[in-house]
Protein backbone atom coordinates (compact mmCIF):
# COMPACT_ATOMS: atom_id res chain seq x y z
CA UNK A 1 0.00 0.00 0.00
CA UNK A 2 1.53 3.09 -0.62
CA UNK A 3 2.25 5.67 1.94
CA UNK A 4 1.59 9.20 1.28
CA UNK A 5 2.46 10.57 5.18
CA UNK A 6 6.03 9.63 6.13
CA UNK A 7 6.82 9.25 9.74
CA UNK A 8 9.54 11.72 9.52
CA UNK A 9 10.59 13.81 6.74
CA UNK A 10 13.70 15.93 7.88
CA UNK A 11 14.29 17.23 4.52
CA UNK A 12 10.77 19.28 4.73
CA UNK A 13 12.43 21.00 7.64
CA UNK A 14 15.56 21.92 5.40
CA UNK A 15 13.53 23.07 2.67
CA UNK A 16 11.43 25.44 5.13
CA UNK A 17 14.16 27.10 5.89
CA UNK A 18 16.15 26.81 2.59
CA UNK A 19 17.62 29.80 1.65
CA UNK A 20 19.08 30.66 5.12
CA UNK A 21 20.58 27.31 5.18
CA UNK A 22 21.77 27.69 1.38
CA UNK A 23 23.53 30.75 2.75
CA UNK A 24 24.84 29.28 5.46
CA UNK A 25 26.57 26.33 3.31
CA UNK A 26 27.76 29.42 0.53
CA UNK A 27 29.69 30.49 3.75
CA UNK A 28 31.63 28.15 4.43
CA UNK A 29 32.42 26.32 1.01
CA UNK A 30 34.18 30.37 0.51
CA UNK A 31 35.46 30.46 3.70
CA UNK A 32 38.45 27.82 3.86
CA UNK A 33 37.62 26.47 7.08
CA UNK A 34 35.91 23.36 7.19
CA UNK A 35 36.90 21.21 10.53
CA UNK A 36 36.72 23.12 13.67
CA UNK A 37 36.47 26.79 12.79
CA UNK A 38 34.37 29.58 13.32
CA UNK A 39 30.68 27.84 12.44
CA UNK A 40 31.52 25.26 15.39
CA UNK A 41 32.84 28.04 17.86
CA UNK A 42 30.15 30.33 16.97
CA UNK A 43 27.26 27.29 17.36
CA UNK A 44 29.10 25.90 20.86
CA UNK A 45 28.67 29.51 22.32
CA UNK A 46 25.04 30.02 21.16
CA UNK A 47 24.01 26.37 22.62
CA UNK A 48 25.56 26.93 25.63
CA UNK A 49 23.82 30.37 25.96
CA UNK A 50 20.15 29.07 24.58
CA UNK A 51 20.55 26.46 27.65
CA UNK A 52 21.93 28.93 29.75
CA UNK A 53 25.22 26.10 30.82
CA UNK A 54 28.91 26.99 30.01
CA UNK A 55 30.74 24.58 27.75
CA UNK A 56 29.02 23.15 24.88
CA UNK A 57 31.89 21.16 22.67
CA UNK A 58 30.86 19.81 19.35
CA UNK A 59 31.28 16.56 18.20
CA UNK A 60 30.42 14.00 15.19
CA UNK A 61 27.64 12.55 16.26
CA UNK A 62 25.46 11.81 19.74
CA UNK A 63 26.95 8.46 20.07
CA UNK A 64 30.24 9.64 20.50
CA UNK A 65 29.01 12.24 22.55
CA UNK A 66 28.13 9.74 25.01
CA UNK A 67 31.53 7.98 24.58
CA UNK A 68 33.55 11.41 24.74
CA UNK A 69 31.27 12.29 28.03
CA UNK A 70 32.09 9.43 29.97
CA UNK A 71 35.99 9.13 29.08
CA UNK A 72 36.25 12.93 29.61
CA UNK A 73 34.69 12.40 33.41
CA UNK A 74 37.22 9.70 33.92
CA UNK A 75 35.19 6.31 33.32
CA UNK A 76 36.24 3.82 31.08
CA UNK A 77 37.55 0.20 31.17
CA UNK A 78 35.92 -2.01 34.17
CA UNK A 79 33.66 0.47 34.92
CA UNK A 80 30.12 0.01 34.77
CA UNK A 81 27.09 2.46 33.92
CA UNK A 82 23.50 2.46 34.33
CA UNK A 83 21.38 3.04 31.36
CA UNK A 84 17.79 2.70 30.96
CA UNK A 85 16.47 -0.68 29.23
CA UNK A 86 14.28 1.16 27.11
CA UNK A 87 16.36 3.66 24.91
CA UNK A 88 18.27 3.68 20.98
CA UNK A 89 20.88 1.14 20.75
CA UNK A 90 23.11 4.50 20.49
CA UNK A 91 22.72 4.86 24.45
CA UNK A 92 24.37 1.65 25.11
CA UNK A 93 27.28 1.66 21.85
CA UNK A 94 28.10 5.14 23.65
CA UNK A 95 29.13 3.42 26.70
CA UNK A 96 30.72 0.26 24.83
CA UNK A 97 32.71 2.97 22.75
CA UNK A 98 34.26 4.82 26.21
CA UNK A 99 35.23 1.65 27.43
CA UNK A 100 32.78 1.05 30.17
CA UNK A 101 29.62 -1.59 30.72
CA UNK A 102 26.22 -0.96 30.64
CA UNK A 103 23.98 -2.00 33.07
CA UNK A 104 20.36 -1.84 31.80
CA UNK A 105 17.50 -0.78 34.58
CA UNK A 106 13.58 -0.84 33.75
CA UNK A 107 11.82 2.09 33.18
CA UNK A 108 9.12 4.19 35.00
CA UNK A 109 6.00 3.28 33.11
CA UNK A 110 4.79 6.86 33.26
CA UNK A 111 7.51 9.05 32.11
CA UNK A 112 9.40 5.64 29.96
CA UNK A 113 12.67 6.91 31.37
CA UNK A 114 14.90 5.95 34.87
CA UNK A 115 13.29 4.42 37.67
CA UNK A 116 15.23 5.99 40.90
CA UNK A 117 14.55 3.48 42.90
CA UNK A 118 14.91 0.24 40.96
CA UNK A 119 18.59 2.09 39.87
CA UNK A 120 19.37 2.35 42.90
CA UNK A 121 18.54 -1.21 43.76
CA UNK A 122 21.25 -2.41 41.23
CA UNK A 123 24.39 -0.37 42.26
CA UNK A 124 27.49 -2.71 42.36
CA UNK A 125 30.67 -1.24 43.68
CA UNK A 126 31.59 -1.09 39.88
CA UNK A 127 29.06 1.20 39.38
CA UNK A 128 30.35 5.10 38.82
CA UNK A 129 27.77 6.39 36.41
CA UNK A 130 24.15 6.91 35.26
CA UNK A 131 23.03 7.74 31.76
CA UNK A 132 19.53 9.38 32.24
CA UNK A 133 17.57 9.42 28.84
CA UNK A 134 14.83 11.96 28.87
CA UNK A 135 13.03 9.48 25.84
CA UNK A 136 10.45 11.13 23.71
CA UNK A 137 11.29 14.99 24.74
CA UNK A 138 9.61 13.82 28.44
CA UNK A 139 11.60 15.17 31.25
CA UNK A 140 12.74 12.17 33.41
CA UNK A 141 12.21 12.55 37.17
CA UNK A 142 15.41 14.20 37.17
CA UNK A 143 15.78 15.81 41.00
CA UNK A 144 15.22 12.14 42.18
CA UNK A 145 17.37 10.96 39.97
CA UNK A 146 20.34 13.21 40.89
CA UNK A 147 19.30 12.72 44.74
CA UNK A 148 20.02 8.93 43.84
CA UNK A 149 23.33 9.55 41.81
CA UNK A 150 24.56 11.48 44.68
CA UNK A 151 23.18 9.24 47.76
CA UNK A 152 25.79 6.21 45.50
CA UNK A 153 28.50 9.08 44.32
CA UNK A 154 27.64 8.38 40.57
CA UNK A 155 27.83 11.19 37.59
CA UNK A 156 25.18 11.70 36.18
CA UNK A 157 24.94 12.35 32.46
CA UNK A 158 22.14 13.33 30.67
CA UNK A 159 21.43 11.90 26.69
CA UNK A 160 19.17 14.56 25.68
CA UNK A 161 19.22 13.19 22.08
CA UNK A 162 15.55 13.57 22.16
CA UNK A 163 15.16 16.63 24.45
CA UNK A 164 16.61 19.68 23.13
CA UNK A 165 15.11 22.03 24.50
CA UNK A 166 12.77 20.52 27.13
CA UNK A 167 12.58 22.26 30.65
CA UNK A 168 12.14 21.26 34.22
CA UNK A 169 10.51 23.60 35.82
CA UNK A 170 12.83 27.00 34.60
CA UNK A 171 15.78 24.92 34.00
CA UNK A 172 16.64 23.39 30.53
CA UNK A 173 17.91 19.66 30.47
CA UNK A 174 21.05 19.19 29.68
CA UNK A 175 21.79 21.49 33.02
CA UNK A 176 20.99 19.02 35.88
CA UNK A 177 23.79 16.07 35.38
CA UNK A 178 27.49 16.85 35.43
CA UNK A 179 27.83 16.60 31.46
CA UNK A 180 25.09 16.08 28.77
CA UNK A 181 25.18 14.95 25.72
CA UNK A 182 22.87 15.90 22.59
CA UNK A 183 22.37 14.39 19.15
CA UNK A 184 22.05 16.58 15.54
CA UNK A 185 20.57 13.06 13.75
CA UNK A 186 18.38 14.61 10.63
CA UNK A 187 14.56 13.93 13.05
CA UNK A 188 15.92 15.14 15.98
CA UNK A 189 13.84 18.30 17.15
CA UNK A 190 17.83 20.13 16.28
CA UNK A 191 18.74 17.81 13.55
CA UNK A 192 21.44 18.78 10.58
CA UNK A 193 21.34 16.76 6.79
CA UNK A 194 24.31 14.91 8.39
CA UNK A 195 25.91 13.40 11.42
CA UNK A 196 26.95 15.63 14.65
CA UNK A 197 26.80 15.96 18.16
CA UNK A 198 27.50 17.65 21.24
CA UNK A 199 28.73 17.40 25.00
CA UNK A 200 27.63 20.23 27.42
CA UNK A 201 28.83 21.09 30.96
CA UNK A 202 29.70 22.89 33.38
CA UNK A 203 32.94 21.54 34.54
CA UNK A 204 35.97 23.06 32.94
CA UNK A 205 37.65 20.41 33.33
CA UNK A 206 35.47 17.52 31.81
CA UNK A 207 35.08 20.43 28.69
CA UNK A 208 38.89 20.66 28.41
CA UNK A 209 39.26 16.89 27.95
CA UNK A 210 36.16 16.45 25.93
CA UNK A 211 37.93 18.87 23.31
CA UNK A 212 41.44 17.12 23.63
CA UNK A 213 39.66 13.69 23.27
CA UNK A 214 37.54 14.35 20.48
CA UNK A 215 40.20 15.30 18.36
CA UNK A 216 42.66 12.55 18.90
CA UNK A 217 43.31 12.66 22.73
CA UNK A 218 47.02 14.50 21.76
CA UNK A 219 46.81 17.67 23.05
CA UNK A 220 46.15 19.55 25.83
CA UNK A 221 43.02 17.98 28.15
CA UNK A 222 44.99 14.52 27.49
CA UNK A 223 44.67 11.72 29.78
CA UNK A 224 47.44 9.60 30.54
CA UNK A 225 45.42 6.37 30.46
CA UNK A 226 44.19 6.61 27.06
CA UNK A 227 43.91 7.96 23.28
CA UNK A 228 41.09 10.41 21.79
CA UNK A 229 38.86 9.57 18.51
CA UNK A 230 38.55 11.65 15.93
CA UNK A 231 34.94 12.55 16.68
CA UNK A 232 35.11 16.48 15.00
CA UNK A 233 32.65 18.34 13.66
CA UNK A 234 31.81 19.35 10.52
CA UNK A 235 31.96 22.93 10.06
CA UNK A 236 29.19 23.26 7.29
CA UNK A 237 26.73 20.89 9.66
CA UNK A 238 27.29 23.51 12.48
CA UNK A 239 27.13 26.41 10.12
CA UNK A 240 23.60 24.79 9.23
CA UNK A 241 22.58 23.74 12.77
CA UNK A 242 23.28 27.81 13.75
CA UNK A 243 20.51 28.76 11.51
CA UNK A 244 18.20 25.50 12.96
CA UNK A 245 18.80 26.81 16.69
CA UNK A 246 17.34 30.23 15.86
CA UNK A 247 13.57 28.23 14.85
CA UNK A 248 14.31 25.27 17.87
CA UNK A 249 12.17 27.17 19.99
CA UNK A 250 9.19 27.56 17.07
CA UNK A 251 9.86 24.30 16.36
CA UNK A 252 9.35 22.37 19.89
CA UNK A 253 5.92 25.17 20.34
CA UNK A 254 4.69 23.54 16.70
CA UNK A 255 5.14 19.83 18.31
CA UNK A 256 3.05 20.77 21.80
CA UNK A 257 1.03 22.49 19.89
CA UNK A 258 0.35 19.20 17.38
CA UNK A 259 0.28 16.85 20.49
CA UNK A 260 -2.54 18.74 21.78
CA UNK A 261 -4.74 18.17 18.71
CA UNK A 262 -3.72 14.20 18.90
CA UNK A 263 -4.71 14.77 22.66
CA UNK A 264 -7.51 16.18 21.78
CA UNK A 265 -9.00 13.99 19.11
CA UNK A 266 -7.87 10.55 20.59
CA UNK A 267 -9.59 11.02 23.69
CA UNK A 268 -12.25 9.63 22.38
CA UNK A 269 -10.63 6.41 21.60
CA UNK A 270 -8.99 5.96 24.97
CA UNK A 271 -12.48 4.28 26.86
CA UNK A 272 -13.34 1.75 23.51
CA UNK A 273 -9.93 0.22 22.78
CA UNK A 274 -7.78 1.17 25.96
CA UNK A 275 -5.35 3.35 24.13
CA UNK A 276 -3.06 4.95 26.59
CA UNK A 277 -1.47 8.73 25.17
CA UNK A 278 1.89 10.03 25.81
CA UNK A 279 3.01 11.91 29.05
CA UNK A 280 1.70 15.16 29.42
CA UNK A 281 4.49 16.59 31.55
CA UNK A 282 5.31 20.10 31.45
CA UNK A 283 8.56 21.13 29.59
CA UNK A 284 8.46 17.98 27.26
CA UNK A 285 9.24 18.94 23.91
CA UNK A 286 7.86 15.90 21.72
CA UNK A 287 10.53 14.43 19.84
CA UNK A 288 7.79 11.54 19.63
CA UNK A 289 4.21 11.32 20.00
CA UNK A 290 4.10 7.72 21.02
CA UNK A 291 0.53 6.28 22.08
CA UNK A 292 0.45 2.76 23.64
CA UNK A 293 -2.19 0.37 22.73
CA UNK A 294 -2.98 -3.38 23.02
CA UNK A 295 -3.05 -4.21 19.07
CA UNK A 296 0.01 -1.99 18.46
CA UNK A 297 1.47 -4.01 15.01
CA UNK A 298 -2.37 -3.96 13.64
CA UNK A 299 -2.96 -0.53 13.97
CA UNK A 300 0.48 0.01 12.71
CA UNK A 301 -0.86 -2.30 9.83
CA UNK A 302 -4.21 -0.47 9.46
CA UNK A 303 -2.68 2.95 9.30
CA UNK A 304 -0.41 1.93 6.69
CA UNK A 305 -3.02 0.73 4.68
CA UNK A 306 -4.45 4.48 5.12
CA UNK A 307 -1.43 5.71 3.77
CA UNK A 308 0.17 6.74 6.72
CA UNK A 309 3.18 5.76 7.84
CA UNK A 310 4.11 5.13 11.99
CA UNK A 311 7.24 4.91 13.62
CA UNK A 312 8.37 2.62 16.66
CA UNK A 313 10.92 4.15 19.47
CA UNK A 314 11.68 1.16 19.57
CA UNK A 315 10.89 -2.08 18.79
CA UNK A 316 12.48 -3.90 21.87
CA UNK A 317 13.85 -3.35 25.00
CA UNK A 318 17.79 -3.46 24.93
CA UNK A 319 18.28 -6.64 26.63
CA UNK A 320 15.85 -8.19 23.60
CA UNK A 321 18.70 -6.81 20.82
CA UNK A 322 20.96 -9.64 19.64
CA UNK A 323 23.56 -7.01 18.92
CA UNK A 324 23.76 -5.65 22.22
CA UNK A 325 22.52 -8.22 24.56
CA UNK A 326 25.70 -10.23 25.09
CA UNK A 327 27.59 -7.04 25.94
CA UNK A 328 25.32 -6.11 28.74
CA UNK A 329 26.17 -6.41 32.71
CA UNK A 330 23.36 -7.94 33.02
CA UNK A 331 22.49 -11.75 33.35
CA UNK A 332 20.84 -12.53 29.85
CA UNK A 333 17.59 -14.23 31.48
CA UNK A 334 17.16 -10.79 33.32
CA UNK A 335 13.76 -9.04 32.69
CA UNK A 336 12.62 -5.74 31.81
CA UNK A 337 8.45 -5.82 32.20
CA UNK A 338 7.95 -2.52 32.14
CA UNK A 339 10.44 -1.59 28.97
CA UNK A 340 9.86 -4.84 26.99
CA UNK A 341 6.45 -3.91 27.24
CA UNK A 342 6.07 -0.59 26.75
CA UNK A 343 8.24 -2.01 23.16
CA UNK A 344 5.64 -4.00 22.49
CA UNK A 345 2.57 -1.33 22.84
CA UNK A 346 3.62 1.68 21.52
CA UNK A 347 3.40 3.45 18.29
CA UNK A 348 4.99 6.94 17.16
CA UNK A 349 2.20 8.93 15.65
CA UNK A 350 3.78 11.89 13.40
CA UNK A 351 4.41 14.64 15.10
CA UNK A 352 7.11 16.96 13.28
CA UNK A 353 5.84 20.63 12.32
CA UNK A 354 6.03 20.36 8.97
CA UNK A 355 3.52 17.14 8.88
CA UNK A 356 1.14 18.95 10.23
CA UNK A 357 -0.57 19.67 6.97
CA UNK A 358 -1.77 15.96 6.67
CA UNK A 359 -3.27 16.22 10.45
CA UNK A 360 -6.44 15.82 8.29
CA UNK A 361 -5.64 12.46 6.69
CA UNK A 362 -3.83 11.46 9.96
CA UNK A 363 -6.92 11.83 11.84
CA UNK A 364 -9.65 10.08 9.20
CA UNK A 365 -7.19 7.14 9.16
CA UNK A 366 -7.05 6.55 12.97
CA UNK A 367 -10.42 6.95 13.32
CA UNK A 368 -10.90 4.07 11.16
CA UNK A 369 -7.87 2.41 12.07
CA UNK A 370 -8.99 2.24 15.96
CA UNK A 371 -12.30 0.47 15.06
CA UNK A 372 -10.77 -2.80 15.78
CA UNK A 373 -11.39 -4.79 18.99
CA UNK A 374 -13.91 -3.81 21.28
CA UNK A 375 -15.21 -1.14 19.27
CA UNK A 376 -14.96 -3.22 15.93
CA UNK A 377 -19.32 -4.37 15.98
CA UNK A 378 -20.35 -0.52 16.29
CA UNK A 379 -17.59 0.48 14.17
CA UNK A 380 -18.87 -1.53 11.32
CA UNK A 381 -22.95 -1.08 11.93
C1 LIG B 1 19.76 9.52 18.33
C2 LIG B 1 20.14 9.07 19.68
C3 LIG B 1 21.47 9.05 20.16
C4 LIG B 1 22.69 9.37 19.36
O1 LIG B 1 22.57 9.31 18.06
P1 LIG B 1 23.61 9.61 16.90
O2 LIG B 1 22.90 9.00 15.74
O3 LIG B 1 24.88 8.94 17.22
O4 LIG B 1 23.77 11.09 16.78
C5 LIG B 1 21.69 8.73 21.48
N1 LIG B 1 20.67 8.44 22.31
C6 LIG B 1 19.39 8.45 21.89
C7 LIG B 1 18.33 8.15 22.89
C8 LIG B 1 19.08 8.72 20.57
O5 LIG B 1 17.81 8.69 20.17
Amino acid sequence: MKKIVPSAAPGLRFVRYEAEICAAIDQVLRSGHYILGPETEAFEAEFAKSMRTTHCIGCSSGTDAIALALAACGIGDGDEVLIPALTAPATAVGVLQSGACPRLVDVDPFTRGLDPETAASVVTPKTKAIVVVHLHGTPSEIHKLLAMAQRYNLLLIEDCAHAHGAMVGDRSVGTFGHAAVYSFFPTKNLGCPGDGGCVVTTDSDVARRTRDLRNFGTGAGKLPHRVGWNARPSELQFAILRVLLGHLKQGNRERCSFAAAYDEFLDDFKAPTGLLLPPRSEGSVFHQYAVECDERDALKYRLCEHGIDTGIHYDRALNQHPQIAGFLANSQDERFPVAEGLASRMLSLPIQPELRIYEDLIKTALARSMSFGAHRGAAQA
